[in-house]
C-alpha cells in the first residue's frame, strides 16, 4: 500500500528534479569558455597545413592538428570565393544568399554606384584625418558576436581586428564593441564611428607606439630550412608581382621606395610578415585593454591576417614568398596560443580557418599543362556588346559604371538599353551569357532569371553560384571560368574566387575548452562555424545560419535542455 505513493514520488522526482533544472543550466553555463578567439588567414588554403607540414613547429599548427577537431573537408558552398563573402559566412553561418555580402564590390542599382561591402557614406573614420568611411549596414541577419552580446545584455565583449576594414568589420558584426583596421595612409590602426567617437584608449596608445615605423628599412629574408623552399617554385619568375619598393625576389628591402615611413610604406608593410608580427601584438593589447576573457560573460576576439592574401596575390600559392609567410605564420599562431595559455590555462576556445583558398599564377599552371589563362575583360565586354547590338541594336548593354565588375565575372546589363527596346530581359542575359562563352577560358554562365526562379543546377558549380546570388545585389549574368582561368586586367601574380577547390577548401580547426581532438573528414563548411561556436557558448545561433553543429567537435556532447521547472510551467 505504501510503495505506491513512493514510485509515485519517485517518479515526481524524475520528472521534475526540485532544483536541479538551475543548477543544470547553471552548470552548462559555467562551463562555458571564458574567450574565443577566431583567427582567419586571409587565403589560405587546407593544403598549406598538409604541404609545409614538416617544416611547423610543434607549438603553431601542429598543436592544433594534433590536440584539436581538425574538418579536413571543409569547403565553401557558394561563389565568388573572395574575402568579404567568406568572412560574413564564417561569422553568420549563412551564405550571400541570406547575408547579402555578395562580394567585396558590386553595383548598386538604387544608387547606380560601386559599393564595396562595408562602405557606408553616413559614418566617419576614427582615428586618421581621412579614410573610406565603413560600416556593417550591408550585412544581413547577426553574426555570432552580435547574439553573443545580447545573450548577455551587452556585458560580453566582441574586439575584430584586421588590415582590411571589411574583414574586422564583417568578422565582429553589427554589435562589436569595436573593428578595427589599418590606415595606410597614416600607419595606425582606426575605427569607424560606427562603433565610437574616439579610439579605445589601448588603441591610441598602441598607434602612439608607431606599430609599422619599426620595420621601416627591415630586409624580409628566408627563415627556415632550404628544404621547405625546395618545395616551390623559383624565386625570380616574370609572372609575380614585384613588392612596392621591394622587389620580386628576396630579400625584400622594405622602404616603400621612401626615405622614411610615408604611405607607399605603409602599403607595402602590408605585404610582408611583419604586418602579423604587429597584429598579433595588436590583439594582446585588445585582451589587456578590453580584460578579455576574465568574467563569467564570455567575450570573442576575431583576428584576420591580411598579409598572407596579399603576399599571395603578388607570389602565388607556389612561390618562396609563400612558403616562408606560410611558415612564419606557424610562429604567429605558436606565439598567440603560448600567449593564450599562460593566460587563460583552459578556459579558452580557439578556431582557426581562411575566407577562401586562391589559383596558382596562370602562366605556372599553364607550364605545368593545366588551362592556366588570363581572360581579358576587355575581350569579355566586347564579345557580349557585339553579339548584342548585332542582334538587338545599338547599346551600351553592359551597365557602364559596372564595367569593372567585369574581372569577378559580374555582368550588370544596362536595364535602360533593355527597356527602351522593351526587351525580354532573360533573352538579353542568354544571348550576354552565350557572347561571353565565345571567349576562350570562360566554361559556364548563369543567368538572373535562371537562378530567380531558384533552378539549382544539379552539379557543385551550380549550386556554389546560387548559393552567392542575392536577388537585388547580384548580377545578371554570372560568368564562371574553366579551372586555372580567370578574368583579370593584370599580367601578372594570381586571385582566387573560383568555385573550384584551390579556392573554396579551407582549413577548420576547434581546439580548446571542451573541443574533442580528432580529424574529421565529415563533410564540413565554414558556414558550420558559427552554429558550432553558438553552441559552445550556449547561446542562440546566428539569425540566418544554416551550417550544422559539428556535434563531431564537442566533448563532452552538449547537455541536454534543462526540463522547465514545475511551477514555471503551470504559471504559463
Ligand atoms: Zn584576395
Amino acid at each position: 500500500m505504501r510503495s505506491l505513493p513512493r514510485c509515485i514520488l519517485a517518479l515526481v522526482v524524475l520528472l521534475f528534479p526540485v532544483g536541479a533544472p538551475i543548477s543544470m543550466q547553471r552548470r552548462a553555463l559555467e562551463d562555458r569558455p571564458r574567450l574565443v578567439v577566431l583567427l582567419v588567414i586571409d587565403q589560405f588554403r587546407q593544403e598549406y597545413l598538409l604541404r609545409f607540414h614538416p617544416f611547423f613547429n610543434d607549438r603553431g599548427f601542429r598543436r592544433l592538428l594534433t590536440s584539436g577537431a581538425v574538418f579536413s573537408q571543409c569547403h565553401y558552398e557558394q561563389a565568388p570565393t573572395v574575402t568579404a563573402p567568406g568572412h560574413a559566412t564564417l561569422s553568420t553561418g549563412a551564405t550571400p544568399s541570406a547575408h547579402g555580402i555578395i562580394a567585396n564590390e558590386w553595383y548598386d542599382r538604387e544608387t547606380g554606384e560601386i559599393v564595396t561591402s562595408v562602405s557606408d557614406l553616413s559614418q566617419r573614420v576614427v582615428g586618421a584625418a581621412s579614410g573610406r568611411a565603413s560600416s556593417p549596414h550591408r550585412l544581413i541577419g547577426t553574426t555570432l558576436g552580435d547574439e553573443l552580446r545580447l545573450s548577455t545584455n551587452f556585458r560580453s565583449k566582441v574586439i575584430a581586428l584586421s588590415y582590411k576594414d571589411r574583414s574586422a568589420i564583417l568578422l565582429g558584426g553589427k554589435l562589436a564593441n569595436v573593428a578595427l583596421w589599418f590606415d595606410e595612409s597614416s600607419g595606425s590602426f582606426i575605427t569607424s564611428d560606427y562603433y565610437a567617437d574616439t579610439l579605445p584608449e589601448w588603441v591610441a596608445r598602441f598607434n602612439a607606439t608607431r606599430p609599422a615605423d619599426r620595420y621601416f628599412g627591415a630586409r624580409w629574408e628566408k627563415a627556415f630550412a632550404k628544404e621547405a623552399y625546395a618545395l616551390a617554385a623559383s624565386d625570380d619568375r616574370l609572372e609575380e608581382t614585384p613588392l612596392p619598393g621591394g622587389g620580386r625576389t628576396f630579400p625584400h628591402h622594405l622602404t616603400g621606395g621612401l626615405a622614411q615611413p610615408g604611405p607607399a610604406f605603409y602599403t607595402a608593410f602590408t605585404f610582408t610578415p611583419f604586418a602579423n608580427e604587429v597584429l598579433l601584438e595588436l590583439a594582446k593589447r585588445a585582451i589587456e585593454g578590453e580584460q578579455l576573457g576574465r568574467d563569467e560573460s564570455p567575450d570573442l576576439l576575431a583576428i584576420s591576417l591580411s598579409t598572407n592574401d596579399l603576399a599571395g596575390h603578388f607570389f602565388g600559392p607556389y612561390s618562396q614568398e609563400v612558403t616562408d609567410l606560410t611558415l612564419r605564420t606557424d610562429q604567429i599562431v605558436a606565439s598567440l596560443l603560448a600567449y593564450l595559455d599562460s593566460r587563460f590555462g583552459s578556459t579558452y576556445v580557439f578556431a582557426l580557418t581562411a575566407d577562401h583558398g586562391v589559383a596558382p599564377i596562370p602562366e605556372e599552371a599553364a607550364r605545368a599543362k593545366l588551362s592556366g589563362r588570363r581572360i581579358s575583360p576587355a575581350a569579355v565586354r566586347q564579345a557580349i556588346e557585339e553579339a548584342l547590338s548585332a542582334r538587338f541594336g545599338e547599346g551600351p548593354w553592359i551597365e557602364p559604371k559596372a564595367l569593372p565588375l567585369l574581372s569577378n565575372g559580374f555582368v550588370y546589363l544596362n536595364r535602360e538599353t533593355i527597356g527602351r527596346k522593351q526587351l525580354d530581359p532573360a533573352d538579353v542575359e542568354r544571348a550576354a551569357g552565350e557572347a561571353a562563352l565565345r571567349v576562350p577560358g570562360l566554361a559556364r554562365y548563369y543567368t538572373r532569371t535562371h537562378l530567380l526562379a531558384g533552378h539549382l543546377e544539379g552539379d557543385l558549380v551550380g549550386r556554389r553560384v546560387a548559393r552567392g546570388f542575392h536577388p537585388t545585389r547580384s548580377p545578371d549574368v554570372i560568368l564562371i571560368p574553366e579551372p586555372f582561368a580567370f578574368i583579370s586586367g593584370g599580367q601578372t601574380g594570381t586571385t582566387h574566387g573560383s568555385p573550384y577547390s584551390y579556392d573554396a577548401h579551407v582549413p577548420l580547426i576547434l581546439f580548446g575548452h571542451g573541443i574533442a581532438p580528432g580529424i574529421f573528414p565529415s563533410a564540413c563548411t565554414p558556414a558550420d562555424l558559427a552554429p558550432t561556436l553558438a553552441a559552445v557558448l550556449r547561446i542562440e545561433s546566428p539569425a540566418n545560419a544554416t551550417g550544422r553543429v559539428l556535434q563531431e567537435a564537442l566533448s563532452p556532447p552538449s547537455p541536454a535542455l534543462p526540463i522547465p521547472q514545475r511551477s514555471a510551467m503551470s504559471s504559463r
